[in-house]
């Protein structure tokens, strides 16, 4: 599973879509991806 990371406070979560916003700071479209994992099915 891929692993997104927040460029402003710093959250990474785990998941194969590119999260919308953060959950922790509430910035949206801050993520890049941190770790490559696997196929990105993502919709
Ligand atoms: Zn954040």
């Amino acid at each position: 599973m891929a692993a997104w990371k927040c460029k402003k406070c710093g959250f990474t979560k785990e998941g194969r879509c590119k999260p919308k916003k953060c959950e922790k700071c509430g910035a949206k479209d801050v993520f890049e991806k941190s770790i490559e994992g696997g196929k990105s099915k993502c919709r």
